[in-house]
């Protein structure tokens, strides 16, 4: 059996090969290392691929974040509202913008943000809703879109997790992530679905003000040439990050079909066992099918009752089977975000999943044969 990785960057490498070097090739040859053209016609490319009228790349999905909200001119004290149980970079840039974070609660099914959650927390200061599509699978995205119109809210996607995923409204209509609110933010870190190699990110609206505004912010809030207009930031995704991502973005929805593939082999081979809770797909979802692109399974992420999560990890990790809890901290326990405006008994679900949560192997170049040996290893070590 080959060894197993957590993410398997170099085989999916070994595929698309020729197409990553000769990108490369071209830039190192035309040396327009930055704004070049590989830069410009990947914008093109994902903005057709995404369906959504404007894609302004940038540095990575940290800064994609933080310049969305720069863009919706968030002031000082406005408060944003986002979930607990998620990445740190979320709650990171709305501090570091001394907009006040309001974390809340997500659910249990889904990991991701309640909206019951996000309506209590609402107040008069309240300017937006950043919702995480968590794992790979958008949040509840009607309840919170109808949230944020009665209440005037701003919605942006941290789509970091959720690239390529498809979001069914409850009316039937389908679109992708990141083309839900009004500005989305992404990650092409390299272990993302679609990842460069080295980091970038981008940000996504179809508001064409908005996307005026975020080309200058990006650039040192320049519109003309050293003229400048507003306080910008320097964040660019450079040309050869570009080369790169334009050879896997054909391959993202073969990619994510086989993460699907074998997110559908994990759950058979699972089912069953009463102390793991395999992943659930959307409720507008017919469940892991060949047909269904709801989630894009950035993450497999189970949750075993009764058992001793940390030592689960320990034994798939003395068996050379690479294992993450995430999230292992709830984002209102970590140091520099606690606020005494918190209380526990509001978070009940994120203080369940941190004990509960583990994720396994997932990548592009999962095979059968490492499939059966994690859940093998997974249900001998629960089930004993
Ligand atoms: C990866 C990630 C980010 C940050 O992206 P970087 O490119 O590493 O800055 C933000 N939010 C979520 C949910 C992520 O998973």
């Amino acid at each position: 059996m080959k060894k197993i990785q957590m993410v398997d960057l170099k085989g999916q490498y070994e595929d698309i090969k020729e197409n990553v070097n000769h990108g490369i090739q071209e830039v190192l040859e035309n040396t327009a290392f930055i704004n070049g053209p590989q830069v410009h016609k990947f914008q093109k490319e994902l903005e057709t691929y995404l369906g959504v009228q404007h894609v302004i790349p940038c540095a990575n999905g940290t800064d994609a974040l933080q310049i969305a909200m720069m863009g919706l001119g968030l002031k000082p004290g406005d408060e944003v509202i986002t979930a607990d149980f998620t990445f740190a970079a979320t709650v990171e840039v709305i501090a570091l913008l001394q907009l006040t974070p309001v974390l809340v609660d997500v659910e249990i099914d889904t990991f991701n943000i309640n909206p019951k959650a996000i309506e209590k927390a609402i107040t008069p200061k309240t300017k937006a809703i950043v919702p995480v599509h968590l794992f790979g699978q958008a949040a509840n995205m009607d309840a919170i879109l109808e949230i944020a119109k009665k209440h005037n809210l701003y919605v942006i996607e941290d789509n970091a997790q959720g690239i390529g995923a498809n979001y069914t409204f409850a009316n039937g209509t389908k679109k992708k992530t990141g083309n839900l609110g009004h500005v989305a933010s992404t990650s092409f870190f390299p272990s993302k679905n679609l990842g460069c190699y080295g980091d970038g990110g981008a940000i996504f609206t179809n508001d064409d003000g908005l996307a005026h505004t975020i080309r200058g912010i990006v650039n040192h809030g320049m519109y003309q040439r050293y003229h400048h207009d507003v306080v910008g930031v320097n964040s660019r995704l450079d040309s050869i990050q570009a080369a790169v991502l334009r050879a896997k973005l054909p391959n993202l929805d073969t990619y994510n079909t086989k993460r699907r593939a074998s997110a559908r082999k994990y759950n058979d081979a699972f089912k069953g066992i009463p102390q793991i809770e395999i992943p659930v797909t959307h409720t507008s979802c017919t469940g892991i099918c060949e047909s269904c692109d709801c989630h894009v399974f950035h993450q497999y992420t189970l949750k075993v009752k009764g058992i001793d999560r940390d030592a689960l990890v320990a034994h798939l990790q003395k068996n050379e089977i690479p294992c993450g809890v995430y999230y292992p901290i709830p984002l209102h326990s970590q140091k520099a975000y606690i606020d005494e405006r918190y209380n526990e008994a509001d978070f009940p679900v994120t203080n369940q999943l941190i004990k509960e949560v583990v994720s396994l192997p997932m990548h592009t170049e999962l095979d059968d044969e490492q499939i059966a040996f994690i859940a093998k290893t997974v249900i001998d070590f629960v089930t004993k």
